[in-house]
């Protein structure tokens, strides 16, 4: 089966843009499995002669705005069960959050390997402003563009490198 890692974090920060750009067409969707996992979004992973599978924990979308914040979380540990390592991903073009904070917390309490991936640093003029989360506690930060490329492979060999 192999190792499994997992994309963690708020609606709209870029975490399918992330998926589709780390899986490429080797993109897989699981229906039909009771509960949770119905939606989860499965895919295949290849780097440097290593395979991993990916999770894209926000496969489900909550139809209430309310439900936003529980919902992450509720996403967060199911992969957290399963996953080897864990991606959370911020949007570097906004102001660090408490929901980002106390998300990272519970991640952090996992123990697993945990990267925080600055998404939306389309220009090195914004490497400083990816510097902001910092404080958010994760040590492993990467500042990528998931859109545009940019660092994806620092990030899949910091990753695999604990697969
Ligand atoms: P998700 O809700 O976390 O899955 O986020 P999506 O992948 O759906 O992306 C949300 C929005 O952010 C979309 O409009 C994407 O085009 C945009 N986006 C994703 N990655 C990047 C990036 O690296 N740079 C920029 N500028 N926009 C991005
Ligand atoms: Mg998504």
């Amino acid at each position: 089966k192999g190792p499994v890692f997992a994309i963690v974090g708020r609606p709209n920060v870029g975490k399918s843009t992330l998926f589709n750009r780390l899986t490429g067409s080797r993109r897989s969707i699981v229906g039909d499995e009771p509960g949770i996992t119905r939606d989860r979004i499965y895919g295949e992973v290849r780097w440097n002669g290593h395979t991993a599978r990916l999770v894209d924990t926000g496969g489900i979308v909550p139809d209430d705005e309310a439900l936003i914040p529980s919902e992450i979380f509720r996403q967060a540990r199911v992969a957290l069960e399963e996953a080897n390592a864990i991606v959370m991903v911020v949007d570097g073009r906004t102001e660090l959050a408490a929901p980002d904070i106390d998300l990272a917390r519970l991640l952090l309490k996992t123990g697993k390997p945990l990267f925080l991936a600055v998404n939306k640093i389309d220009t090195v003029a914004l490497d400083a402003t990816a510097e902001n989360f910092r404080r958010i506690g994760i040590h492993n930060l990467v500042p990528i563009s998931a859109e545009h490329g940019h660092n994806i492979g620092d990030l899949l060999d910091e990753v695999f490198a604990v697969l």
